[in-house]
């Protein structure tokens, strides 16, 4: 069975353009705590929501917003940090 159709779209386009990375956002989507991008401690889901690891932990590592599996996110740094910067926009709400 090919795989492709799993793929979600913005995935897909990044891919296409050659620039498939990480979004690496900035907070946790459900507690608002900082997740910067050259530290460890962030999970994210196949779609990169992104949550803290108290927040992964309550969830059971199931991501709200999806249902997917919630993974340790890798840390970005140094001059791939720069020359790759995290994303900036916060995904919590309230
Ligand atoms: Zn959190
Ligand atoms: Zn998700």
């Amino acid at each position: 069975m090919h795989s492709s159709t799993l793929i979600p779209r913005d995935l897909a386009r990044a891919r296409r353009y050659g620039a498939r990375m990480l979004e690496m956002r900035p907070d946790c989507e459900r507690c608002g705590v900082d997740l910067p991008a050259d530290a460890g401690g962030a999970f994210i889901c196949s779609l990169e929501c992104t949550y803290c690891a108290d927040c992964a932990d309550d969830l059971d590592e199931r991501c709200p917003g999806c249902g997917g599996e919630l993974l340790d996110r890798p840390a970005r740094v140094g001059a791939t940090l720069k020359r790759y910067p995290a994303a900036t926009e916060r995904r919590h709400r309230g």
